[in-house]
């Protein structure tokens, strides 16, 4: 028998938190962010329940191949566009929208032999300092690129460093506004965290949003809100089970380093899952798990294989009791994972990429 972890994909909460992207941006179209295989899910485990989006929006040329294989016909935009000359090869041949942000990339376009102009999304650095032209160069970059052949629609793109938080979109929306006031194309400037909270501006909302957090189940901006709040459902289910049951006194200790000392007579159980499956080993002493589908926390540090969790207050619950390390739990409980992120000191998008190969994935699939 393999070890009980495994991980689930839920494609009816993936097919439900789209439906909620588009229930918050009603009049735009909605790319499905597929980054980081589908951020972590997997992208053939998520490709049904995905496919409602409009497009497809990702960054590695082999994630887009696969997204083809799959039948996929429609919008596959690269949001970091092309990373050399070749690649717009690939482009041309799997119909490839691909990002502009930077001068070498039109250089390339403009060398590129091509029976069909391709569609760009010129992207402006608003204030995030990460990619995108500046506004004072993106007007020239938009002509140079609008006086190309290969080249048969632009459109405009930039991404918010603040939707999630206190700082907020203004500044950036107003520096997008004012460098595209005139130009013509469509528009896309917003991620999950700006679907969920600044959406009601049909600005904002654009002609295309790109929903990816919210897609699986995370809260851009937890501990503010949680996927309650924003009514998103968890994608992503980490189970294992309980392989052993201890008996603690008072003074007794767990795990690695003895970071943790019984005060008093304790039930702990050890399930088999640990760093090595991609559970965080920065999840300290007291991060929620259920057990039977009850609340209970971890106890001790994680180590490479195992973690130990309370069962004192769960006498019922033994070895061979199911463990909900994130996700969806038995009998309709759920642990969100941006609570474990929060323990970790991360957030729920590092722990869904981080979930190692050798957890066997299964996946829920549509009913
Ligand atoms: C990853 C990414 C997104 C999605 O962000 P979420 O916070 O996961 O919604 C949107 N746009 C760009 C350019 C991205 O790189």
């Amino acid at each position: 028998m393999p070890r009980p972890i495994e991980a689930l994909i839920h494609q009816p909460a993936l097919a439900h938190n789209i439906r909620r992207a588009r229930a918050c941006a009603p009049d735009a179209q909605v790319f499905a962010i597929v980054k980081a295989n589908a951020y972590g899910h997997g992208i053939e485990n998520s490709f049904e329940a995905l496919r409602s989006a409009d497009g497809f929006a990702l960054l590695d040329l082999d994630e887009a191949q696969r997204l083809r294989n799959l039948g996929w016909r429609g919008p596959i935009l690269l949001l970091e566009g092309c990373f050399e000359t070749r690649d717009l090869e690939l482009c041309s041949r799997l119909k490839l929208w691909h990002a502009v942000h930077h001068e070498q990339q039109i250089d390339w376009l403009a060398m590129h032999k091509t029976h069909e102009p391709h569609r760009v999304f010129l992207k402006l650095n608003s204030g995030m300092n990460r990619l995108g032209f500046t506004p004072s160069a993106f007007r020239a970059a938009w002509t140079r690129l609008n006086a190309l052949p290969q080249v048969d629609e632009i459109s405009l793109m930039t991404h918010f460093s603040d939707a999630d938080g206190p700082r907020g979109i203004a500044r950036q929306l107003a520096v997008f506004q004012e460098a595209t006031a005139d130009l013509p194309g469509e528009r896309s400037l917003s991620n999950s965290a700006a679907v969920l909270r600044h959406a009601a501006d049909a600005s904002v909302r654009a002609d295309w949003v790109r929903a990816g957090i919210m897609s699986y189940g995370g809260a851009p901006d937890y501990p503010e809100h949680d996927i309650a709040h924003w009514d998103l459902k968890p994608t992503m289910t980490l189970r294992s089970k309980v392989l052993a049951v201890q008996h603690l006194h008072a003074g007794d200790s767990v795990g690695y380093g003895s970071t943790f000392i019984a005060d008093r007579d304790m039930r702990i159980g050890t399930v088999a899952c640990g760093y090595a499956d991609g559970y965080p080993r920065h999840a300290g002493h007291g991060t929620p798990a259920l057990v039977g589908g009850q609340r209970t926390t971890t106890v001790g540090r994680v180590s490479m294989d195992m973690l130990a969790v309370d069962l004192t207050g769960l006498p019922q619950e033994g070895v061979g009791s199911e463990v909900t390390l994130w996700g969806q739990g038995p009998h309709g409980g759920v642990l969100p994972i941006d609570e474990v992120a929060r323990a970790a000191g991360t957030i729920g998008y590092e722990l869904m990429c981080a979930v190692t190969r050798r957890v066997p994935v299964h996946v829920e699939t549509l009913g």
